[in-house]
């Protein structure tokens, strides 16, 4: 952390994994205390010992996005715990693939809930927190597939397009407040989710490598060096806007 950069108390949802867990530790590198919301509670807390065991801060904290008393409950025990958040990074996130005429209500709904009602609720849930302190950050992770679509993801592709629609409102919103709400569209990242994908035959890694300008598959890395540029002091004139980070797949 720079002398400049002040430490502020972050969540991240989807904490437990992939590009939400690369982010949590991230941000406690940074010298950030994290709270990581996962639906998963073992997984949240395993990751918030990781983390620790690095010299971090950490709490692992279960929580389902779809469950709006939980979120407002988590944020209650990040306060009593670390302090009032001033950062949230919604990296929760389900994909059920399948041919759109197959799509059934139950599976849109179950979709739309976790990526795009999830997030805003969690987001509703932080704001009044950023507007009391006058500051606060929001990177919500989207999909490069709402960039371009994808044939059998409509129900993901639709709530992760939502998001982005979500992300420019709030971030016209909250402005005033000194909030900025960013999203970042990762292209294809190699995290517990890509792999379950390959290993069902949904995509194939070397085809997405193959349409990849830089010639290799994303890291959670490159997503998390993303994700703390954007909640720093020195990223306050970045508001609304969807940081691509695919190795130029989408331009
Ligand atoms: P991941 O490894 O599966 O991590 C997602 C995490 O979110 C998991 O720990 C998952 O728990 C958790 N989660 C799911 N539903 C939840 C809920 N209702 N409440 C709380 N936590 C919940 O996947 P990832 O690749 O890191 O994905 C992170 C985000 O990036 C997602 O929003 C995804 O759509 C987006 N993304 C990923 C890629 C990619 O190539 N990997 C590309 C574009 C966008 P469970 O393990 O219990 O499900």
């Amino acid at each position: 952390m720079t002398a400049s950069q002040k430490s502020r108390i972050a969540i991240v949802t989807g904490g437990g994994s992939g590009i939400g867990l690369a982010i949590g530790r991230r941000l406690a590198a940074d010298g950030n205390p994290v709270a990581l919301f996962d639906r998963d509670g073992d997984s949240a807390k395993a990751a918030a010992a990781q983390i620790e065991s690095e010299g971090g801060t950490a709490i692992g904290v279960p929580v389902d996005v779809t469950d709006r008393a939980a979120i407002d409950a988590g944020v209650d025990e990040v306060k009593t715990r670390l302090g009032a958040p001033q950062i949230l990074v919604n990296s929760a996130g389900v994909t059920i693939a399948g041919p759109a005429l197959e799509v059934t209500r139950e599976v849109w709904d179950t979709v739309h809930a976790v990526n795009l009602t999830g997030t805003f609720d969690c987001c509703q849930a932080v704001l009044p927190h950023m507007i009391d302190s006058g500051w606060g950050r929001i990177v919500n992770i989207s999909s490069s597939s709402a960039h371009s679509g994808v044939a059998g993801m409509s129900a993901y592709v639709s709530s992760k397009s939502a998001v982005i629609g979500l992300t420019k409102s709030l971030a016209l919103e909250f402005s005033k407040h000194g909030i900025t709400v960013n999203t970042i569209p990762p292209g294809f990242i190699d995290t517990p989710m890509m792999r379950d994908h390959a290993g069902q035959g949904l995509i194939s890694v070397e085809d997405q490598i193959a349409r990849t300008p830089v010639g290799r598959v994303g890291t959670a890395e490159d997503i998390a060096t993303t994700t703390s540029f954007l909640v720093s002091d020195g990223a306050s004139y970045i508001t609304g806007q969807v940081i691509g980070v695919n190795g130029g797949r989408n331009t």
